[in-house]
């Protein structure tokens, strides 16, 4: 059951996305499958609805996203002249990157449940398994048909989230949605392939490379990707090159961190949790957000800072947890 506000949300959200000529859509910084995702899959439809549209994601995207259809058109900067500003899969401005952090934002439409609600209209639904599955719902409900090309981008939002629908958010709900979206004209083992399966070379050399840093104690392990292991994997983007995923398969563990370091004295930190433990609390803590079972935050200070002081306050918070559940 969808609440009072929700709906007058959408109500205006609606009219807003009808209005505007000049839409600006952007998501939060080092994207992933599902804000670039949802950003094209609005930006297309808005495209095809005779709208001058800007896509703008400060970092860029990964060359696995680059199959979709419209991702030559996705901006590193934004262009004057919008008349609506729309932010997509983004808990907080402060995530939608230095030149957008402090621009009026009029549309807020994300599923994290640590969302800020900053902007004019806010359609925050936590219980979907991504922003893609939020546009899925709504799109066609606000008069957008979906297109082979926008259905294909917004599955792309859902099987990347979902990684591969193996989350625990995934409902019969948003299989109906998948379902939709492929009778839509969407490509299951294309989108499974291009987003989820395939790896460049250079990815797989620094997973190796972070791998072999790989530590555990007792159910929580970590590791970090440095600078160094960027340059000589010869991989050129900020993010973890799905690695994070790939350390949440690790079996018989509560949680596990990823520490990627960043060019700007800042640490990327990633937590994934089995078992029910709520790592968003943890991320909250050091400014970031997320999900129950995913989260993150970036932290000022060096590698070697961030993971003491990280680690301090994971295993302290996984030692209050062990005592909660022994009482
Ligand atoms: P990841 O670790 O893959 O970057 O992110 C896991 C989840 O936490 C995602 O839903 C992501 O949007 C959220 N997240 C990651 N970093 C931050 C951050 O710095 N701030 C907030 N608010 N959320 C984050
Ligand atoms: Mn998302």
């Amino acid at each position: 059951m969808i609440s009072k506000d929700l709906r007058a949300a959408s109500r205006e959200i609606r009219s807003l996305l009808h209005t505007a000529q000049k839409p600006l859509i952007v998501a939060h910084i080092r994207p992933d499958g599902d804000a670039i995702a949802s950003t094209l899959g609005l930006g297309l439809c808005l495209a095809d609805a005779g709208k001058q549209c800007q896509m703008v994601l400060p970092d860029g995207i990964p060359a696995r996203f680059k199959f979709l259809e419209g991702s030559r058109n996705i901006r590193n900067r934004m262009e004057p002249g919008y008349d609506l500003v729309i932010a997509l899969d983004c808990s907080d401005q402060k995530r939608l990157g230095e030149d957008l952090s402090g621009i009026p934002v009029d549309i807020n439409i994300d599923h994290h449940i640590t969302n800020e609600h900053f902007a004019k209209f806010n359609l925050v639904l936590p219980e979907e398994p991504a922003t893609a599955a939020i546009l899925t719902r709504y799109l066609p409900e606000w008069g957008f048909p979906l297109t082979p090309a926008v259905a294909n981008a917004l599955l792309t939002g859902i099987v990347t989230d979902t990684i591969g629908f193996r989350t625990s958010n995934v409902s019969p709900d948003s299989l109906r949605q998948t379902a939709a979206l492929i009778e839509a004209g969407a490509n299951l083992s294309d989108v499974y392939e291009n987003a989820l399966t395939y790896q460049s070379y250079a990815a797989s050399l620094l997973w190796g490379l972070a791998l072999s840093r790989l530590q555990k104690e007792g159910k929580l392990a970590w590791t970090s990707i440095t600078m160094e292991d960027r340059k000589k994997a010869g991989y050129s983007g900020r993010d973890d090159a799905d690695l994070t995923n790939q350390l949440s398969a690790i079996e018989n563990l509560n949680i596990v961190i990823l520490f990627n370091e960043q060019n700007d004295c800042k640490i990327k930190v990633s937590w994934r949790s089995h078992s029910g433990i709520d790592v968003s609390k943890i991320a909250q803590r050091f400014g970031g957000g997320g999900h129950p079972p995913a989260a993150g935050a970036e932290i000022k200070g060096n590698l070697n800072e961030v993971e003491d002081m990280v680690l301090t306050v994971t295993k302290k918070y996984l030692k209050a947890q062990k005592s909660k559940g022994e009482n």
